[in-house]
């Protein structure tokens, strides 16, 4: 298992189950990939060191899955963002609506009055701007999506798929749950405990700080890789963009921002939102708060990747490298990483568990790219 994130550690702890004898190695020197979380030492709050990560999903079966390794507690994310000197509500719900346009509309108004100010002239919207400027119109667009989405992909919105911006429900009413799924909550002891769990198993050892190299695999059975894919391949064809992130950590007396995270709209605030780690942990206390500002930026060699660049020609690239990795025997690609899309935690661990029951049943499964 290449990588100790949610991918390697449910395909292993599955196959551990099945028998099999499984060893991870990460070249990082903890678990649980991007979803880490550790205890700030000054503070004593969990904070989530790679970004904020709160767990939704509609499946029962990976809600099921991740509470047996850990025990949830309840957490609703409600963001809040900062645009043009004043705080609105996320996702864009009909107390936004009416602030921002300071009105008292009504849900049925409020719909015929976003239909109003669409451009219903784009039938099939492709890019993340056509959708926005679709379905909220140029307004709300430019208030909430654009410059946060420059500073997050650092390309235009119309060089994105609309995909992204599919993530983000409109609603007509105050419901501000950012996710509608069924299932919500935060890992009560962190991200890292449950990883830790889920790979506690007499048949699994894990090695962190060491890189993986191809000629390892010769001693396993088969190799399942969530690294990067075109580090797989030593990025002979070239490197896949990525999207990185910086994060600069400040300490407060007392409650800085009054929620978990707040995002900036503005293209002039260099950063694209602020995550006040404590408020991930509302069942517990701190005086003292801790904060990270998040910068994005693309990936450079060495850096850690966060999000896939889907362009046009990542694309073209992301298709030679496929092809590469399908006739690659004795090794399958998962993962975000592994197969160059934008997961969030549910999907991977659902086609984790997948992948592992297909290996366990008849042999290595065929990769989603
Ligand atoms: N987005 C935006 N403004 C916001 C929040 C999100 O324009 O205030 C856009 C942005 O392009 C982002 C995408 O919507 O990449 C998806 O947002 P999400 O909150 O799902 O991003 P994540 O938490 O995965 O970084």
């Amino acid at each position: 298992m290449v990588g100790a994130g949610l991918s390697g550690a449910v395909i292993g702890r599955q196959l551990a189950e099945a028998g099999h004898d499984v060893s991870v190695i990460d070249a990082r020197p903890h678990i649980a990939g991007n979803c880490h979380t550790e205890r700030d030492e000054a503070t004593g709050v969990m904070v989530h060191v790679y970004g904020p990560h709160i767990f939704h999903t509609d499946d029962t079966g990976v809600w099921d899955y991740v509470n047996r390794f850990a025990h949830f507690m309840p957490f609703r994310n409600r963001v809040k963002t900062t645009s043009q000197g004043k705080v609105f509500s996320l996702p864009i719900n009909l107390h936004t609506i009416n602030q921002f346009y300071g009105r008292t509309m009504r849900p049925c108004e409020a719909r015929s009055f976003l239909e109003g100010e669409a451009d219903t002239s784009i039938s099939d919207p492709q890019s993340f701007e056509e959708q926005a400027l679709r379905f909220v119109g140029r307004d709300l667009y430019e208030a909430f999506f654009e410059g946060y989405t420059v500073k997050q992909w650092g390309i235009s919105p119309k060089e994105l798929p609309a995909s992204i911006l599919k993530r983000l429900p409109v609603r007509f009413n105050y419901d501000d749950n950012y996710f509608f799924h069924r299932y919500q909550g935060m890992p009560k002891d962190g991200y890292t405990a449950m990883v830790e769990q889920i790979l506690d198993h007499p048949k699994i050892t894990v090695t962190l700080g060491e890189r993986f190299e191809r000629r390892e695999a010769a001693g396993h059975d088969h190799v399942f890789y969530s690294g990067p894919l075109d580090e797989y391949f030593g990025c002979e064809l070239g490197r896949l963009g990525y999207r990185t992130l910086d994060f600069e950590r400040f300490e407060y007396e007392g409650d800085y921002q009054g929620c978990a995270v707040m995002n900036y709209g503005e293209r002039d605030v260099p950063y694209t939102r602020i995550t006040e780690h404590k408020h991930f942990s509302p069942w517990e206390e701190h005086e003292t708060s801790v904060c990270y500002r998040e910068f994005s930026r693309a990936c450079e060699p060495g850096d850690i990747p966060y999000y896939p660049i889907r362009q046009i020609r990542e694309k073209a690239l992301l298709a030679d490298y496929v092809d590469r990795a399908r006739s690659e025997r004795g090794v399958t690609f998962v993962g975000r990483l592994g197969t160059y899309r934008y997961l969030d935690m549910d999907v991977t661990i659902r086609e984790a568990l997948d992948t592992a029951a297909v290996f366990a049943q008849q042999g290595p499964a065929t990769p989603a790219f």
